[in-house]
């Protein structure tokens, strides 16, 4: 397709940090909608790397394998790199420019205030000695989004925080710097002469996918997550360790609710008369054992990540490796068209136009 073409199609974009591989929560959070819509918008998916350092500056080699599985398990989803652009976010210095802008419009206590910060501080036990950039990357993602000037950001429930102060961001930058009459209607903000739309974040088919444990969100740094590349046998033994939240005997009436195993079943049993059959039986104690919805459930698990497990296959080799830092690089390269452009618009309407720069970057 060409440039003109794609241009004229709404802007998606969205991300993850490399702090581990993805798993089903990312899957029904985010990637799901991420496939569903390569067509109808021009995607963008940043890779977000620098914002892995604010938790692990001392793991640096780590950090660089993360961002290379990550791809794989975008390519293994179906992410077609044809269709859509892979970001790296180190390699955006736009990116880094606007975070100080964006920085600079956002009270330091509205920041500290968020609450996605807040849990993540407490869940990866960050205490009161995590880096000064660690709440500096809810601002940074401001940037992310913003430098791409999308419409939409498909993300999990836990986003849903950042993606209000972005909204934030752009409303206060627009009403600064382009003179937009703060009673502008959020969709109206690009019309009415600002650089940057109001960007709305579109919340998965589920939120918040519960991790193995049955009470945190499922997550990379948790201990608790099903991989999309994890192998059936993966698959059949974190399952099949779960808690089901109850102590009961198969013919003993069974709670639903409180089981996160049924969760599962809701998020990737497909079949949804098989499911209510399953949750009838439970609830009834009619002959059905946690091991029985288990295994229906691991059956479902691995129907949907087989054929993501062959295509990831294709790319477990040096070969692979190379390949991704190939669609790293093209993507990135077009990236940089769209942040830079986005960057001069910025700082004209700052004030700050005293030249123009290129940005060669292969
Ligand atoms: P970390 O623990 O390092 O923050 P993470 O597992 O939360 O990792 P992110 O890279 O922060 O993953 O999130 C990437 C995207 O996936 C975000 O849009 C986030 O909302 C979504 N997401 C992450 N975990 C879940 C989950 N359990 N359920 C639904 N969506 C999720
Ligand atoms: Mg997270």
């Amino acid at each position: 397709m060409s440039d003109a073409a794609q241009t004229h199609r709404p802007r998606i974009l969205t991300g993850d940090t490399p702090t581990g591989r993805l798993h089903l929560g990312h899957y029904v959070g985010s990637l799901e909608n991420r496939l569903r819509l390569q067509d109808e918008y021009d995607c963008y998916f940043l890779l977000a790397n620098m914002h892995a350092f604010t938790t692990r500056a001392d793991k640096p080699a780590d950090i660089r394998q993360d961002t290379i599985e990550i791809v794989k398990d975008w390519l293994a989803v179906g992410i077609d790199p044809d269709r859509s652009t892979i970001v790296l976010q180190t390699e955006v210095p736009a990116i880094a420019e606007l975070t100080w802008f964006f920085a600079m419009l956002l009270p330091f206590n509205r920041v500290m205030r968020n609450p996605t910060l807040k849990t993540e501080i407490d869940a990866k036990g960050l205490g009161d000695t995590y880096s000064f950039g660690f709440p500096m990357y809810a601002v940074g993602q401001c940037a992310d989004i913003l430098a791409f000037r999308p419409e939409l950001v498909p993300v999990g429930v836990d986003q849903v925080a950042h993606i209000e102060m972005c909204r934030e961001a752009a409303r206060r930058f627009d009403q600064f710097y382009c003179n937009v009459d703060p009673r502008t209607e959020d969709e109206d903000y690009a019309k009415a002469g600002g650089v940057f739309p109001v960007p709305s974040a579109l919340v998965g088919r589920i939120g918040r996918l519960v991790g193995t444990d049955g009470s945190n969100k499922m997550s990379k740094s948790l201990n608790n997550a099903i991989y999309l590349s994890d192998t059936p046998k993966q698959v059949k033994k974190k399952i099949g360790a779960m808690y089901p939240g109850q102590s009961r005997e198969p013919n003993e009436p069974g709670n639903v609710e409180i089981n996160p195993v049924f969760g599962y079943a809701e998020a990737f049993i497909k079949d949804e008369a098989q499911v209510d059959e399953l949750k009838e039986r439970y609830r009834r104690g009619d002959n059905l054992g946690d091991g029985h919805v288990k295994a229906a459930v691991i059956d479902a698990v691995n129907e949907l990540l087989d054929p993501m497990r062959e295509r990831r296959a294709a790319l477990e080799n040096k070969d692979g490796d190379e390949r991704v830092i190939e669609v790293i690089r093209a993507g990135t390269a077009k990236a940089n068209l769209v942040a830079e452009e986005t960057l001069h618009m910025a700082k004209r309407a700052m004030g700050l136009d005293f030249g123009t720069r290129s940005l060669a970057w292969k």
